[in-house]
């Protein structure tokens, strides 16, 4: 099972900001910006495009509403959109508040956030979920 099904599952703790039935975001626990959010599919799936277009579509809608959120909760120019998976095999995609290029550097510094501020910017988005 990977890290994102137990955090699913609830086995593991998570700063959650909306889900679903089909899936589920929460804040990144090493995030390179204020609200840095990743959005999952329950369903565990190894990469993005492993998804059949149906789910692939409502993820990315799912995600949509989720950017939507993050743009009313934190002060930002634009929510920047990535995929990776370079370290977890579970379909996810990086939503990230930007205002400007640098804030999307993976290789900067990550932000050292306490539980208080993550539980406070996890607060103002989950309030924004429409
Ligand atoms: P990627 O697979 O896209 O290269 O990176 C995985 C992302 O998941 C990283 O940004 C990392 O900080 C985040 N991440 C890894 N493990 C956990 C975890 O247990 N909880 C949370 N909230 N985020 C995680």
């Amino acid at each position: 099972m990977t890290i994102f099904s137990k955090i699913v599952k609830g086995e593991i703790p998570s700063y959650k900001v909306a889900e679903d039935d089909q899936f589920y975001a929460f804040l990144d626990i090493n995030p390179v910006a204020k609200g840095h959010t990743l959005v999952i599919p329950k369903q565990e799936i190894d990469y993005i495009f492993d998804q059949n277009d149906k789910q692939l579509a409502a993820h990315t809608l799912f995600a949509k509403r989720v950017a939507a959120a993050i743009r009313k909760a934190i002060p930002c120019k634009r929510v920047g959109v990535a995929v990776m998976g370079l370290e977890v095999p579970h379909a996810h995609i990086h939503l990230i508040p930007l205002n400007e290029e640098s804030d999307m550097d993976f290789r900067k510094e990550h932000l050292k956030l306490t539980p208080e501020e993550m539980q406070e910017i996890c607060q103002k988005i989950a309030a924004q979920f429409e």
